[in-house]
């Protein structure tokens, strides 16, 4: 199907923060495919946790115990606030479970009417129908029908807007802590610790979506560990747990997921075997301290040095946004046009929403290669300037 407005650059083979063509040309990857290959193309470690699991088992079924699954949910839960965790496939079916679980929770407390999902503008969860709803992003839903009953959108940051929002009908508040696609947008620490505060006043469940700011993108190993005390019930992870690999997880309090029941919920392919034995491979290799001070160390660089661009290049850059190594930069000039400048200096960023394009590079970049990125964006910004210019002449 044309759903995707592709450029028709094509890979064949990877390694670290590289991509090659097929004749062998070279690009430095600053959007490790939207977040998903944080420790670099064809990681010794993850090519190996493959071979060796393909030559073993690759699926069996979710009726049978999945010895691989029970380990890399021990990692999860021993490393964050869960006790309890759910296998996807990928991050918009986190995200499904994410919602059927906080509304399944005021159901079993004879609650059934809290069915509302509060969600802020510019988000964005996925593509499944309730994923779409839970954004509101008109242009997503635009084509399929009515609009879900039970998904509330409120201003992102309007704290009145949102306390108005919350009622008797209220499940949850789902929440990016830092937004990706909607343009690298932070959540400031003491808001997360605001809406924590408010979801124990009145019964709403917090869930956070840190399926691409998570797992060690901002310097932490999940984004709202910058916000001491301000941990979910209910949070959806994907991308970087599999390294490139589909793999995605829901992670809850018991308390939070006490109404789901055998039954209540499934996957044919979800935690399988092979994908376990990929997600315990890069879950070994995130927890790392060494890897997150890199990410710091990297995303400092990267700061300061387009700080500099912005100053030198004001009619093109006009803001950085974002967290750690999501980094968002707001373009004077068209995000699309500055990605193929970008290119063309073989770099590969992301775009975004508000105009931004977005740095997601692996989070085991080196300086060397910031280095390079930096002066390659220099010469995408001279690129949009003269562009801008010929424009007015
Ligand atoms: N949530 C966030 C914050 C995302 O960035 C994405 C994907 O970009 C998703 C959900 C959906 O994940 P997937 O494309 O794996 O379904």
């Amino acid at each position: 199907m044309g759903v995707y407005a592709r450029t028709p650059l094509a890979f064949e083979r990877g390694e670290g923060a590289r991509l090659y063509t097929a004749d062998g040309e070279a690009y430095l990857d600053c959007m490790a495919g939207i977040a998903v290959n944080a420790l670099g193309h064809s990681h010794p470690k993850l090519v190996q946790a493959v071979k060796d699991q393909a030559e073993k088992l690759w699926h069996t079924s979710n009726i049978f115990t999945i010895p691989g699954q029970e380990k890399l949910a021990r990692m999860l839960t021993d490393h964050t606030f869960a006790d309890v965790v759910f296998f996807t496939n990928s991050g918009t079916e986190a995200i499904e479970c994410a919602i059927k679980t906080a509304r399944k929770y005021h159901w079993a407390r004879g609650n059934p009417e809290r069915i509302d999902i509060i969600g802020f503008d510019g988000s964005f969860h996925g593509r499944t129908i309730a994923a779409v709803n839970a954004s509101g992003n008109e242009s997503y839903l635009e084509g399929f029908g009515p609009k879900l009953p039970g998904f509330v959108q409120v201003p992102w940051g309007d704290h009145e807007a949102l306390k108005a929002a919350i009622g008797p009908t209220t499940a949850a508040i789902l929440i990016e802590p830092v937004q990706g696609e909607g343009g690298a947008r932070a959540v400031p620490d003491q808001c997360l610790k605001g809406l924590r505060q408010l979801c124990d006043e009145t019964g709403v469940l917090l869930i956070y979506d840190e399926i691409q700011c998570g797992l060690g993108r901002t310097g932490k190993l999940f984004a709202h560990e910058w916000a001491e005390g301000a941990e979910p019930d209910i949070m959806a992870v994907a991308k970087a747990l599999g390294g490139g690999f589909p793999v995605g997880a829901c992670l809850a309090t018991v308390e939070a997921a006490e109404g789901m029941k055998p039954g209540s919920h499934g996957s044919t392919y979800g935690g399988n075997p092979l994908a376990m034995a990929v997600g315990l491979a890069a879950m070994e290799e995130l927890v790392k301290p060494e890897l997150m001070d890199n990410v710091r160390a990297v995303a400092g660089y990267f700061t300061q040095q387009i700080s500099g661009l912005k100053d030198r290049f004001p009619d093109v850059v006009v803001d950085i946004r974002g967290k750690g190594l999501l980094i968002g930069v707001k373009l004077a000039t068209p995000n699309r046009e500055f990605m193929q400048h970008a290119r063309d200096q073989h770099l590969l960023i992301a775009g975004g929403g508000d105009n931004c394009v977005r740095l997601l590079p692996p989070l085991n970049l080196t300086l060397d290669e910031a280095r390079e990125a930096v002066s390659a964006l220099e010469r995408a910004c001279e690129a949009a300037r003269a562009k801008a210019q010929a424009l007015v002449a």
